[in-house]
Parts: structure tokens; sequence; C-alpha cells
């Protein structure tokens, strides 16, 4: 238990162009690769991502980010400039899909799922 914050794991992130950055605290959970029409669509391949709660996650430069509303209750987010597909968002769900290739680093849960 660290009681200073700098001292928890955190990832960052970004879209191609830098205008959007995100920064992850704690562990991610599960990867999840998404074939759905809409994210094969939208990202041009498959998505893959990961859930994070709300208060885990911090996004600078949301002022480049457009949201396109793809059914009743999904938001998908992108960068308004370079087009990085960032987050599927279900607004009334306390979590955030964050796209895993958007993160600076290897994640840490993908390399964990990938060990036979
Ligand atoms: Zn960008
Ligand atoms: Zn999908």
């Amino acid at each position: 238990m660290a009681d200073d914050e700098s001292t928890a794991r955190a990832l960052s992130g970004s879209c191609l162009c830098g205008r959007v950055r995100l920064e992850v605290r704690g562990d991610l959970g599960p990867a999840d690769a998404c074939h759905c029409v809409q994210c094969r669509k939208q990202s041009g391949h498959y998505f893959a991502s990961a859930n994070v709660p709300r208060d885990a996650l911090t996004v600078t430069g949301r002022e480049h980010l457009s949201w396109h509303q793809s059914s009743a209750a999904i938001r998908r987010g992108f960068c308004s400039t370079c087009g990085s597909f960032l987050f599927w968002d279900p607004p009334a769900k306390d979590w955030i899909a964050v796209a895993l290739g958007a993160f600076d680093t290897p994640t840490p849960a993908l390399s964990e799922e990938v060990e036979p």
C-alpha cells in the first residue's frame, strides 16, 4: 500500500499526433479484441481495448476529441486531427474502453495474456 500516488503504476499514451494524451493509474483490465462490424469499420481492422475505471483515467487535450454516437448507449472517441480511435464509451457505466494501441509502452495486461 503506497501512500505516495507517484509510486503507483501508471501507463501513458496518446493519439498519433499527440494532441490527445491519456494516463491510466493502476492496472488495466483484461484485453478485449472486438471484431464487430462497427469496430471493424471504425478501426479498419479490429479494436483491441481494455476497460478502465473512469476515476483511473486522465485525458488531456479533450478539446481535440470528436465523438461518434454509434448506437443509443455507446459513443466512440477519436482525435479530430489525426483520426486515432481511442475510446469506446458507454456513458452510463463507470468504466470506459481505452485503445491498447494508444499506449506508449507495451501493456502489462496484454503481455500476461499471451503467456501460455
Ligand atoms: Zn491526434
Ligand atoms: Zn465492437
